[in-house]
């Protein structure tokens, strides 16, 4: 039997044409989450009998001489954050543990009528607050590319799924960089679309103003077709961008054949030339700069001033957006309830056995933030800090069509390592929150590797609205660079 594992769009090529058919596709990816999920950590559940009706009912399809879509058994793996009904959800969290939801995300829907299986819900930091995963209140997710090391996070279990060749693509969501920076850290690619491209109903709200769904996936084609089966206006949610969603598939083509010659790419000083980041990093960076200049990228700098405020800023918006998001776990409506002699006390004794100890840090973060008294001091001035990152990006893009810098400082760091110390931890979205404060879309893919293999990440940033160039630009600077194969473990 030959191996099919292989990228989503050629698994969906040959499960449409049907050369092989989606269950064999399926088995294989079940096979390896049963050989070695043990050592990784990805899911929170495999859903394997669904997964098998899932992909029985493509290969029927076909063989009705139906066309079953883009994603025709691709294996999928979902974040749980998002919801999807006849499954528990969890949010990483105690308190929504035995929840099932009673509907399914938008997203998620979209992806399965285009023919995606769903394996499995990934493992998360608690309610998507974190970026190592570290602070799931389940299991520990490892690196497949370095089992001591951090997958990074929120999203790290969909980024594990990946790299570990568990699923094909998966889709995570990103606030200040959940997608993105685990994608670096685990060497796939990993996209955050517009604010409003993708609805965001079914996902268990973080800061509602900054979330976004993406995909994570081996390489920048099968992050566009995700991408492209996924988004597009939805009346399920009001932030949802209205009208016809344009074609990014034609970008992807575009960047391989035509490659990015003539078009400006911008190094953003305030986050290319800053403290803290690893020398590797650095290093790996400048090299994949050079080799977009090479072929013919007109290389430019711009300052985005406002950028050094922003994880000060993003620190204090999303931490308030939480705390009044968090309010619905009340021990009433969802998963956990303890005991108490009357509500208040009941209230109480769910959140503090529900929550864990991130979760309730932001929750008091934002509390005080909006706090009558400080909101004008902290809320108010985090407020106009995003304004103006919003207008220094805006100004930038009139002198690069798109921006360029390293996803994270760092590497995978070591399981631990920054566990005891918030700010380290906070520091490493330093990179990634500019785009979701401004609500433009963004992409990391791989760039290349440190010594001991660990992968870095390149970022891209394009306009509102920008996806087709976004993907160009990065599907150019991989057929530069080339994919990294997922781990074989
Ligand atoms: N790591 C950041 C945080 O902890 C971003 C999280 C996210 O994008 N969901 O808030």
């Amino acid at each position: 039997m030959t191996a099919v594992i292989t990228t989503a769009a050629g698994i969906a090529r040959g499960v449409r044409s049907g050369e092989y058919p989606a269950a064999r596709v399926l088995e294989e990816y079940l096979a390896r989450i049963a050989a070695h999920e043990d050592r990784i950590g990805a899911f929170l559940l495999v859903a394997q009998e669904r997964a098998r009706a899932a992909a029985e009912a493509i290969d029927a399809r076909v063989a009705a001489g139906e066309d079953p879509g883009l994603l025709a058994g691709v294996p999928l793996a979902v974040k749980d954050a998002l919801c999807l009904a006849g499954l528990p959800t969890t949010a990483g969290s105690k308190i929504l543990q035995g929840w099932h939801p009673p509907y399914t995300a938008t997203a998620v829907a979209r992806l399965e009528e285009a023919g995606a299986v769903v394996v499995g819900k990934t493992n998360l930091d608690e309610f998507a607050m974190g970026s190592s995963n570290e602070n799931s209140a389940y299991k520990v997710c490892r690196n497949p590319r370095g089992l001591d090391r951090v997958p990074g996070g929120s999203s790290g279990g969909s980024a594990a799924a990946v790299a570990a060749g568990f699923a094909s693509v998966a889709i995570g969501s990103d606030t200040g960089g959940s997608i993105r920076q685990p994608a670096s850290l685990c060497g796939v690619v990993g996209m955050k679309p517009t604010y409003g491209r993708v609805s965001r109903y079914g996902l268990i709200a973080f800061a509602s103003s900054l979330d976004q769904i993406g995909p994570l996936a081996g390489t920048v084609e099968d992050a566009a077709l995700v991408y492209q089966s996924m988004a597009g206006a939805d009346p399920m949610d009001a932030t949802s961008i209205p009208g016809d969603l344009p074609d990014v598939l034609s970008g992807v083509k575009e960047g391989r054949e035509a490659g990015i010659a003539g078009m400006r790419v911008a190094l953003v000083t305030e986050l290319c030339e800053m403290e803290g980041t690893d020398p590797t990093v650095a290093r790996v960076f400048e090299e994949t700069v050079k080799k977009l200049e090479k072929s013919g990228a007109v290389l430019v700098e711009v300052s985005v001033p406002s950028l050094v405020h922003a994880l000060s800023a993003y620190y204090l918006i999303a931490p308030a957006e939480c705390s009044s998001n968090l309010a619905r776990f009340d021990g009433v409506r969802f998963g956990l309830r303890e005991a108490g002699d009357d509500v208040e006390a009941m209230n109480r004794a769910t959140r503090e056995a529900g929550f864990g100890p991130e979760v309730k840090r932001r929750i008091m973060l934002g509390t005080y933030a909006l706090s009558s008294g400080y909101i004008d001091a902290y809320y108010g001035k985090a407020q106009r800090i995003r304004t103006l990152v919003i207008r220094d990006l805006e100004a930038a893009f009139t002198q690069a069509d798109v921006l360029l810098s390293p996803t994270s400082p760092t590497v995978a760091f070591p399981l631990g390592a920054r566990t005891d110390d918030p700010m380290s931890m906070y520091i490493s979205d330093i990179c990634t929150i500019p785009a979701n404060l401004a609500g433009i879309p963004a992409l990391s893919l791989p760039c290349g590797t440190d010594d001991a293999g660990l992968p870095v990440g390149l970022q891209v940033m394009a306009p509102v609205l920008s996806e087709s160039l976004l993907f160009r630009v990065a599907c150019a600077a991989e057929t530069l660079i080339g994919a990294l194969p997922p781990v074989l473990l």
